[in-house]
């Protein structure tokens, strides 16, 4: 029997897609990959994705995990490999609000396990624009980061245990619930980030942090990129760390955004070279009763209008204008994707050198392709740019060029080529070239020891 056949008899045909029914698995979310997989697989419990990697294994078959299918690198793009999808992986298996711990399935839907943690009384913080669709192996698998990384952290800070099936079919449990475990080697942390090139993330027990009780967000107006940061350490200082999000938006992205969406949809103050979403928030209930989150924020933007650090500032009054602030922030796939061709980056600056960095940046596309439109967002606050081209023109040796350009650029500023996104396919290039050799030796060597027939996710990752 083929693989094919051999998954079949072990999951029952329902459960194995072949042909035109792999459609909506073999394209990725920008449309830039498509391919045709062998087959997608759906698991529905850890023993049969085990199952399904020792057939896998017994017959060299390449395997491609699968989650919402949202990541920006590629890393799904599986031609006549077997996609193992966990969707079907779907439960929470356990809120546990005592401990401040979730315990849940690989395919939970990010928002999903948002709303548990509400209805617990609770909040699980990490948070982006494809919430709706992105499943918790694939944030882990990205160590996905998101809006709020500035005051908890990516997926990986989240993360206290971890259950993972190997190349090889075997199950290792690394389900810790603690806090400090200092048991040898860390393999829970050698598998979040590792874009299922070292194993298939089945479950996990994740953090939990107090549910926010009040919010004081911002939309802020300046000419100044260094004065928006120098406002964000005010910010910080006055609230005592409370800022969640610090979001940069250039006048160009904010242009486009109208554009798509109409004069209507834009928030008031968005009109400026440089506009930032801020937002605070709060789990404490005299914070909210006295509204002390916005007293702090309009006290400090007050006096940053008077010595004119911002030209200009609105505070969201109600829930419906918070809304729209983030939809600004959060079209930012929609905008920035809906243009071909694009040179799509994804780099992290210290954040002292975030303006060097845009205008190191800036003259290096424009001595490429003069004719070529930058536009980004931010998330700021922790130095992350999505900073993306619009080259004049469809020629793939261009934007190959400018991709290295902005890449080498962020690393010349002591930056990383990878912020958030993963490596994938788009960012293998830089990984040979940007990457500490040493460092790549040493990935290479867990690859091999973890997976040496490189059954999982080939092409991936690793140059
Ligand atoms: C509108 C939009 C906004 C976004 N904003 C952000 C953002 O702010 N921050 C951010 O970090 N990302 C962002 N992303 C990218 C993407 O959503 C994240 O990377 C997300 O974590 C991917 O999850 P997924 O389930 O869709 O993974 P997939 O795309 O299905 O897979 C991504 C990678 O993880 C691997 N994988 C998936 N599941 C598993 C598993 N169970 N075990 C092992 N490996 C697995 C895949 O093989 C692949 O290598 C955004 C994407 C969109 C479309």
């Amino acid at each position: 029997m083929g693989i094919v056949s051999e998954v079949r008899a072990l999951l029952g045909a329902a459960h194995v897609l072949t042909g035109s029914d792999t459609a909506r698995y073999g394209i990725d979310t920008t449309g830039r990959y498509t391919a045709v997989p062998l087959a997608v697989v759906r698991p529905g419990s850890t023993a049969e994705v085990s199952e399904v990697m020792k057939l896998a294994h017994a017959s060299n078959t390449p395997v491609v995990p699968v989650g919402g299918n949202t990541g920006l690198t590629g890393a799904t793009h599986a031609p006549d490999m077997l996609m193992i999808s966990l969707e079907r992986l779907d439960r929470i298996r356990e809120i546990r609000p005592a401990s401040r711990l979730a315990i849940v399935e690989a395919g939970v839907v990010l928002e999903k396990l948002h709303e548990a943690a509400a209805e617990a009384g609770l909040r699980y913080p990490v948070t982006f624009g494809s919430r709706g669709s992105c499943q918790i192996g694939g944030n882990l698998a990205t160590n996905a980061g998101g809006s709020n990384v500035l005051r908890f952290g990516n997926t990986r800070a989240q993360c206290l245990g971890l259950e993972v099936v190997l190349a090889d079919g075997r199950i290792v449990d690394l389900m810790s619930e603690l806090h400090k475990d200092n048991s040898g080697y860390d393999l829970r942390d050698l598998f979040i980030g590792s874009e299922g090139t070292l194993g298939i993330v089945t479950a996990a027990v994740l953090k939990l942090v107090p549910a926010t009780r009040s919010h004081a967000t911002a939309i802020l107006g300046t000419d100044d990129l260094d004065a928006a940061l120098t406002l964000l350490n005010e910010v910080q200082e006055a609230s005592g760390g409370a800022v969640e999000a610090f979001e940069f938006m250039p006048r160009f992205y904010v242009d486009q955004y109208r554009e798509m969406r109409g004069d209507a949809q834009l928030p008031p103050a968005a009109d400026h070279e440089v506009t930032v979403l801020l937002e605070l928030g709060s789990a404490s209930a005299r914070d909210a009763e006295s509204n002390g989150l916005a007293e702090v924020l309009e006290e400090v933007l007050g006096r940053a209008l008077e010595s004119g650090l911002l030209r200009d500032a609105a505070l969201a009054q109600n829930e419906a204008q918070r809304r729209a602030m983030w939809h600004l922030r959060e079209s930012a796939a929609d905008v920035i994707l809906a243009r071909r061709p694009i040179v799509d980056t994804d780099v992290a600056v210290p954040l002292d050198r975030v303006s060097t960095f845009l205008d190191m940046a800036g003259l290096r596309v424009s001595s490429i392709d003069p004719q070529a439109e930058v536009i980004l967002v931010s998330h700021l606050g922790d130095g992350n740019l999505h900073y993306a081209i619009w080259p004049s023109r469809e020629d793939t040796a261009l934007q190959d060029e400018l991709r290295a350009v902005i890449d080498d650029v962020a690393v010349s500023v002591r930056g990383s080529f990878s912020a958030e996104h993963g490596v994938g396919l788009t960012k293998l290039g830089s990984m040979e070239r940007l990457k500490d050799e040493v460092a790549l030796d040493v990935m290479r060597a867990v690859k091999k020891a973890l997976d040496p027939e490189n059954i999982l996710n080939p092409g991936k990752l690793l140059p």
